[in-house]
Formats: C-alpha cells, structure tokens, sequence
C-alpha cells in the first residue's frame, strides 16, 4: 500500500511590525505532520514486503519516536523503541509524545539496539531521523516551496527553520539553492560547529549546506528558559498560531534578532511537534507557578 500526503498550506502573519510567511507542515497531516512526516516519507511512499519491524533508539519524549509510531501504525509494523531511561514521573503519568507512543503500541526497551536488528525484516532508523532517505520527503516540500513562491511571484525568499540534526535544513538548500532560495537555519542542538559535522555526514559538499545564524548565548537543548516562554506565548496569542516549545522559541529568537541580515521576504517553517508541547507546558507552567523562572 502506497501512502501519499497533501501539500501543506502557507499563511501570512504579521507580528512585531513585520511580515512573515508560514509554512504549515503542522497541518500535513492529523497524525503524520511535521518534519518528521517530511523525513520519514519515503518509508510510507514505497511498499516494503520483507519489512515487519522498526527498530530506533533516542529520548523517550522524542518527535521522531512519535511519527514512527504513527507510521508503524499505518503500515501494519511493530515498532520496538530503545532508550537510556524513562523517568519514573513520565511511567506514571505517561504524557505527549511517549503515551502518543505507548496508544501506538510502541514497544519500548532499555538499553541500545542490538547489531542483529539489521535483518530485511527490520528497518533501523537513527535517532531523529538523520538519514539519507530523508531526502525524498524534504524534497517534496522543496517543490511545495518553489510552486508557491512562483505563484506568489516573490522576488527573493529566505527560508528559516530551527534545526536539530540540521537534516531537514540540510536537504532543503540542497533543493532549493538550485532555485535561487536561501535556506537559513539555527542550531538548537548543539552551536553551528555541531551543526557542521551533521551536515557533513549527509552531504560532503559544503557549498550546498544552510546558512547558519545564532544568538550570542547558550541554550541547551530541552531545558527551561524564561525568554522562551515568554516569545512562544507572545506567538500563541498574537498569531494564533501554537508552535513547539523545544526548537521555535529559539528560531524566532535567532529569526528575529538577524531579520534585517536576512535578504526579502522571509518563509518560517513550522515543523510540527506539537505532540510533545503537552509534556513541555507542563513543565512550564510547573516552573512558573513555582516562581523560579524569570518574570516575564
Ligand atoms: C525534529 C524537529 C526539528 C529538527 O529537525 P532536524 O531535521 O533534526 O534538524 C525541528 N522542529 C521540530 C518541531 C522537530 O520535531
């Protein structure tokens, strides 16, 4: 069975005295959106008759461990799923991504996967979906770009999305430099140096890598910072538009404070994962009502 999915729509808002395009990959899908949707794709374009397991490893909060789920799902697989450590809090209240996982039938294991798990009958996906056949799926989404920046009849595009692996950046300027379409990104993982090494384990090639901005201090991925709270609820309630808690606050922080480097008009990738924004605001409104973040 071949699965296919619609193009995702792109919105305009206009917020802190500019204009900013959307692309809605949030709304690719109910249950398969977001990069992953995108990173995954080829696994749900092809038929794969030996195939009857995923095996992958990462957080037990991940957004990849979640579209796997679904695609698992989809296609009649199991999907086992290896991981350090779940916290006891989390087995207990299971919440976002990991009960998403659990309702899933997700198999989960502690402890890495064996080398054995590279029989036909098991597809083996690296933690956060850093792989070549990713490039399928962000490809397409290249091609959604350029049709609609082509009807638009935009003179100059800059892309922005924040990055983890820097697979989804990395594919898109791969696609998208050939259209004269700059692709830049942040890493919200690790700093730019990081980000290098990633892209450099996809594509040798660096004239074809994302542009790379970032903000003078550390962030560290998945802790709890005052300022992105306070950016993502400024979003929520002035766009209307609800985006992760994990990787945007960084992007529109970073987007932001370079805007004026950045040349036209500028199209913000929303890449989905508002499963694991459950699990996340709970974790801000806990440290709120607390009172040891930073007031706002
Ligand atoms: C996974 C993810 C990213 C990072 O994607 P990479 O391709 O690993 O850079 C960014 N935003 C969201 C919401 C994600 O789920």
């Amino acid at each position: 069975m071949i699965l296919t999915l619609e193009a995702s729509p792109v919105e305009e808002i206009f917020w802190r005295g500019g204009r900013f395009f959307l692309k809605r990959d949030d709304r690719l899908h109910p249950d398969f959106s977001g990069n992953k949707a995108r990173k995954f794709y080829y696994f749900l374009r092809r038929d794969f008759p030996r195939v009857e397991q995923i095996v992958s490893y990462g957080s037990p909060q991940s957004n990849a461990m979640y579209s796997l789920s679904v695609l698992a799902k989809m296609r009649g697989w199991r999907f086992d799923y290896y991981v350090d450590h779940i916290p006891l809090q989390l087995r207990e209240y299971p919440v976002g991504n990991y009960r998403a996982a659990l309702e899933n039938g997700t198999i989960f294991h502690i402890g890495r996967p064996l080398e054995s798990h590279s029989d036909p009958a098991t597809l083996r996906i690296e933690e956060g979906g850093r792989q070549k056949e990713a490039e399928e799926g962000v490809a397409l989404l290249a091609q959604e770009i350029v049709a609609w920046y082509r009807d638009q009849r935009i003179e100059t595009l800059t892309v922005f999305l924040p990055s983890g692996t820097g697979t989804t950046a990395l594919y898109l300027a791969k696609h998208l430099s050939q259209e004269g379409i700059g692709v830049v990104t942040t890493p919200c993982v690790g700093d730019g140096d990081y980000l290098q090494r990633q892209f450099a384990l996809l594509e040798k090639d660096s004239l074809h890598w994302p542009g790379i901005v970032d903000l003078p201090r550390k962030y560290h991925f998945g802790r709890l910072y005052g300022e992105f709270w306070q950016i993502w609820l400024e979003l929520y309630r002035q766009t209307g538009v609800e985006f992760d808690l994990l990787y945007d606050p960084k992007g529109w922080l970073t987007l932001l404070k370079h805007r004026a480097d950045l040349p036209g008009e500028i199209l913000y990738l929303h890449q989905g994962g508002l499963k694991g924004n459950e699990s996340m605001r709970m974790r801000y409104e806990r440290k709120w009502a607390a009172g040891s973040a930073r007031s706002m």
